[in-house]
């Protein structure tokens, strides 16, 4: 061993997941160091070029409520910002930002070289130290020891990564990295449960040889300018670019299909399980075989690059197939690919050997988080990097975890569903696995985790005094709203038919008048300026408290009966199980669903009932059973 240094809290890897935990953990107040393969490629996005979309961006927005990184540099770095579903309601709302992968990397990069208390190394992790069944540090090729109390493992697609383009396969991480196989082959003597999973990446293509005036432009969304982060604003936003659209057709399909005898995915040789929801082109015309044409978007990568990612074509098809299928699709007849499209096959591990706080059930201080726990995306790895940091945090000072509810954050939700249900393919987050989605709206992440997060001490005073002024602001506008009154004789006719589409026959307040289907807020502030009076809306009021007060006067009936739903089920899905419960003493449990309990441990009756195979039945036996233990 050359030398030995000790840190409160180490994170290994430096993706999505690695960085947020790394950053956090230092943010509150522990000596972390973030150790990490090359630190040129530090907050790198190993394939699409563009953060949030739906689901996802509820995530980011939680991210960023917390104090995390990944808005504030998607807000540097972001091309093309839209806002998809804009005209459905605010709980399916979504920003997505087309992301310039190296102004990406340097927002990152500035975050992390500029936070206190956190320290950089550039080496592979080979081993990981562990005395006595707790966490100790961990090795690096370069035989440097590492000693701390809390490891937040954050491995990605590299554990074992092993590439596939047709028949030919190699080992890497992904393109142009190194694979982990010693870190891996150390996990596996851990013997925790673990499987493959595969995922997938398009060849790349030289903009210089696309022709653009064959395809449909799609431009970002510019009034207003979406924004990321509730601490960000438009002008941190980069120069904006249009992204295309164009499409696959009969030959393509027919190339792939003559290609499909050297795919690595219909030749077996790939056996990992990839993401249903995001197949490669391959599978698409497999499994809807009766369609001609799929949709391609060619996204820019950058401002100053020419390279394109044609964003539905995902393959592991041999070379010489990608650049036929690509030359045949409009627009694309004289393409020169970059870079070839390839699949990945990884080790992850189940994530129900792990606590709702991320920490390994088999040993002490050992978090993982990201795509090691067999989720995909970005902000997936993100969100649970910034969750795993802050127990890692919390462990190392002696406090309890924090563990968001499945009513609080989505984060809550994708941890719940991860530790209590596993995964059989690539998980990802979609607003669907959300039962209180109307209260986990991505406009109102502030509102629901600040405050716990300054109080953990993961949000700077500087958010917390802006986040305080904004809570300030709409509890008084919505004060406001409630209590200003408006007499028919206040409203001119012609106004009143403009704004509220007919007369008002009484006294009305303002949140009345904007409960109606047809009302916005900036209308009724329109309203204001021709009739005046000390009923007047605030048009000056910043966007975000006056998209708050909308949707809060709009939706309060249907917001106050999830509140009630939570609140009932709050009780029972807060009851604790005992983690050494004995299962067999519960009268009348099945010896299934007693083997699932005793092989997953849930820590709540909540987590219980969303086992597979445990039913509502055997959740009333042990809710008799914890009643009679008092
Ligand atoms: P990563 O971003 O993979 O980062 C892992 C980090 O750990 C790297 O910096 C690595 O260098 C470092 N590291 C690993 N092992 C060690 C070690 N032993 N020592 C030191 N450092 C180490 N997601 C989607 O949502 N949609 C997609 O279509 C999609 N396609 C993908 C296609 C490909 C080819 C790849 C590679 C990924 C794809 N992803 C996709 C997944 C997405 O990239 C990941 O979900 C996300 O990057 C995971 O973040 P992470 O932090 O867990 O890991």
């Amino acid at each position: 061993m050359l030398y030995s240094i000790h840190f409160d809290v180490i994170v290994v890897g430096g993706g999505h997941a690695g960085t947020e935990a790394a950053l956090v953990a230092a943010r509150m107040g522990q000596k972390t160091l973030l150790i990490t393969h090359n630190f040129e490629t530090l907050g790198q996005l190993s394939c699409n070029p563009s953060i949030g979309g739906i689901g996802k961006s509820h995530l980011v927005r939680e991210i960023d409520a917390l104090g995390g990184a990944m808005a504030l540099a998607a807000d540097c770095a972001g091309i093309q910002f839209r806002v998809l579903n804009s005209s459905k309601g605010p709980a399916v709302r979504a920003t997505r930002a087309q992301i310039d992968r190296v102004l990406y990397r340097q927002a990152i990069r500035f975050q992390l070289e500029n936070q206190e208390n956190l320290s950089l190394f550039q080496q592979q992790v080979d081993e990981l130290v562990i005395e006595q069944g707790r966490i100790a540090g961990v090795r690096t090729q370069g035989g440097v020891e590492f000693r701390s109390s809390a490891v937040v493992l954050t491995a990605g697609t590299f554990l074992d990564g092993k590439i596939f383009v047709g028949l030919n396969s190699y080992s890497g991480g992904r393109s142009g990295d190194v694979p982990a196989i010693a870190l891996s082959d150390c996990l596996k003597e851990l013997n925790l449960p673990q499987g493959r999973l595969k995922t997938g990446t398009p060849p790349r293509i030289d903009g210089r040889t696309i022709d653009f005036s064959v395809m449909k432009k799609q431009l970002g969304d510019f009034d207003p300018i979406p924004v990321f982060s509730l601490r960000g604003n438009a002008s941190m936003h980069p120069e904006q670019l249009p992204c295309w659209i164009t499409n696959t057709n009969i030959e393509t399909h027919d190339i792939i299909r003559s290609g499909l005898d050297r795919s690595p995915l219909f030749t077996g040789i790939i056996e990992g399980i990839g993401p249903r929801y995001c197949p490669s082109i391959e599978d698409k015309i497999h499994r809807f075989s009766d369609r001609n044409s799929h949709q391609i978007f060619l996204e820019p990568e950058g401002l100053k690059t020419h390279e394109y990612y044609p964003n539905g074509i995902s393959t592991s098809l041999p070379f010489d197939i990608q650049i036929k299928l690509v030359q045949s699709i409009s627009g694309l007849e004289n393409a020169h690919i970059l870079r070839p499209g390839y699949a990945i096959e990884y080790d992850f591990f189940d994530p129900r050997c792990l606590k709702s706080s991320l920490e390994t059930r088999q040993i002490e201080g050992l978090f993982f988080a990201g795509q090691i726990n067999g989720t995909t995306g970005y902000e997936e790895a993100a969100a649970q990097g910034l969750l795993a940091g802050i127990n890692a945090a919390r462990y190392v000072s002696g406090e309890a975890a924090w563990i968001p509810k499945r009513s609080e954050a989505y984060l809550g939700v994708m941890v719940d569903d991860l530790v209590t249900q596993g995964v059989n393919e690539p998980y990802r987050m979609f607003t669907s696995r959300a039962e209180y989605r109307l209260s986990l709206r991505e406009d109102n992440a502030d509102m629901r985790l600040t405050e716990t997060g300054y109080k953990m001490g993961c949000v700077s005073e500087e958010q917390w005094i802006a986040f305080e002024k904004k809570r300030e602001n709409i509890a008084r506008e919505m004060e406001r709203m409630k209590s200003t009154w408006i007499h028919p004789s206040m409203l001119p006719v012609k106004e009143a038919e403009r704004v509220i589409g007919k007369e008002i026959e009484r006294e009305y307040c303002l949140a009345d008048l904007l409960k109606r289907p047809d009302v916005s807020y900036d209308s009724l502030a329109s309203l204001t300026s021709v009739s005046g009076g000390n009923w007047r809306t605030e048009k000056e009021l910043d966007k975000q408290v006056r998209e708050q007060v909308e949707i809060q006067i709009k939706y309060a009936g249907y917001i106050e009966r999830q509140t009630r739903e939570v609140r009932r089920q709050q009780y029972y899905e807060n009851l604790r199980l005992p983690a050494n419960m004995d299962y067999s003493e519960v009268n009348a449990l099945s010896i299934e669903v007693r083997q699932k309990l005793d092989k997953q441990k849930p820590e709540t009756l909540g987590q219980a009932s969303r086992i597979s195979g445990v039913t509502p039945a055997a959740i009333s036996l042990l809710l008799i059973y914890l009643k009679k233990q008092g």
